[in-house]
């Protein structure tokens, strides 16, 4: 039976199983799910569910030698194969790091920039005037979700908060097309969590990883939460969107935001130490449970072409890369990796000390020869950087290059709106 439909069968079900190498049976993966629901969302890779003892014709394409290999012939392997060195140093991790400081700074300037816009407003208008940064309504993904819907149904440009909208396209595009990058190259979120898990590491000499009975399940709030803003997105007709973001508090939504951090509660305080104390201890913790908008990515980054690729021919089994993984996947047992987990991190590929073992790739070429088999298809690291950026500025210059950037109000109306952010309620 092959692979997809054996995994199919068992969802509907009503169970997602893991036939697992070393077990050579089938277990239990997440309990019980939903009849044909995703068994992805649960579970860490579905290719892991499909792959154990049955071909895993899916897994390589066009490589009829690799195709026909089982997960069982991969893994029982005892010959050790012969590292051939890799030639280049892998730069990859400093690159991407770059790119998350450079992201952090940008951030940190638009957070300022708004800041003194709001405190412009707040004095009644008075003081230093700057102009508002309409790169702050990345912060506002339920706005760029309303907004998208809006645009989608009625061909219309939102004239509230279009910014908004415009960057959710491009984070989303970006995840469609280079898996979930958006995590682990841009959002500051991502970046903050990734430098508090290697403090935590460097702290208590390692991390931790929570049971599979509790990670799985809490694996699962994270599409709970995206489930709620998409019923709540998808469920308003376009005229109750287009009014929703012209009520006082959608137009100030940003504002609202920034005051929920200036004037923080004491449980909200306490809420962010835990979380805090938590990424410290548990890699990426808010990203792998909590993030809606990481599952939203996720569920996007399925349909990427390009993915972590091992050559099981190239591939030693040193276990490196799966070692180095902060979403905790079996990257050494996998010729490829659908994982909604996987963000493009590519920590396993500078890991990986084999030339052509493991890659971020498309698919692969039908050859013989192992280098035939990739070239041209692997997207590198300063290539990923790049694509990054070109969908990142590319979008916002044709926002603004149609004037459709900025949100236009007047001037006295955000005096009203701005001093009486508080009061405002949806
Ligand atoms: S280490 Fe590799 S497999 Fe793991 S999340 Fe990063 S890119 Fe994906
Ligand atoms: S790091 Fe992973 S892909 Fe690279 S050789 Fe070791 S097991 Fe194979």
């Amino acid at each position: 039976m092959q692979g997809g439909s054996l995994h199919l069968e068992l969802l509907w079900l009503g169970s997602c199983y893991v036939l697992t190498a070393e077990r050579e049976s089938l277990v239990p993966a997440a309990g019980l799910v939903w009849p044909g629901s995703i068994c992805v969302m649960l579970e860490c890779d579905i290719s892991r569910c499909c792959g154990g003892g049955v071909a895993v014709d899916s897994e390589v394409e066009g490589d009829t030698e690799m195709a026909t290999q089982t997960v069982e012939s991969v893994t029982s392997q005892t010959a050790k194969k012969k590292l051939v060195r890799r030639l280049l140093q892998d730069r990859s991790q400093t690159i991407r790091h770059l790119m998350q400081w450079a992201f952090v700074a940008l951030n940190a300037w638009l957070g300022l920039q708004f800041y003194l816009w709001v405190r412009y407003f707040e004095r009644g208008g008075e003081g230093l005037y700057v102009s508002r940064p309409a790169g702050v309504e990345g912060w506002l993904p339920i706005a760029g979700m309303m907004n998208t819907k809006y645009f989608l149904t009625t061909g219309r440009v939102p004239s509230i908060h279009p910014a908004a909208m415009f960057l959710f396209m491009a984070f989303v595009t970006m995840s469609l097309l280079l898996k979930k990058s958006f995590c682990s190259w841009i959002c500051p979120i991502g970046t903050v969590s990734e430098r508090l898990w290697r403090v935590g590491r460097k702290v208590f000499q390692r991390t931790f990883r929570l049971p599979r009975w509790a990670d799985l399940p809490l694996r699962s709030l994270k599409y709970l939460l995206l489930g709620f803003f998409v019923y709540v997105a998808g469920s308003l007709p376009a005229a109750a969107l287009r009014g929703f973001m012209h009520t006082p508090y959608g137009m100030v939504a940003d504002v609202k935001m920034l005051n929920f951090f200036r004037e923080m509660s004491v449980t909200g305080i306490v809420v962010l130490l835990v979380l805090g104390v938590l990424s410290l201890l548990v890699q990426n913790f808010w990203c792998r449970y909590l993030c809606p908008y990481g599952a939203l990515m996720g569920l996007a980054s399925l349909l990427s072409p390009l993915k972590i690729r091992r050559d099981a021919e190239a591939c030693i089994d040193c276990g490196k890369c799966a070692r180095a993984c902060p979403a905790g996947l079996q990257v050494d047992r996998l010729v490829q990796i659908r994982s909604v987990e996987c963000t493009a991190c590519t920590e396993c590929v500078a890991a990986c000390p084999a030339e052509h073992a493991l890659q971020f790739a498309a698919t692969p070429r039908r050859a013989a020869d192992v280098a035939e088999r990739w070239r041209g298809r692997v997207a590198g690291p300063t290539a990923t950087a790049a694509a990054i950026l070109v969908l990142f500025l590319g979008t916002v210059a044709v926002a603004k290059a149609t004037g459709h950037w900025q949100t236009h109000l007047p001037r006295q109306m955000y005096v009203d709106l701005v001093m009486h952010a508080d009061e405002w309620t949806h």
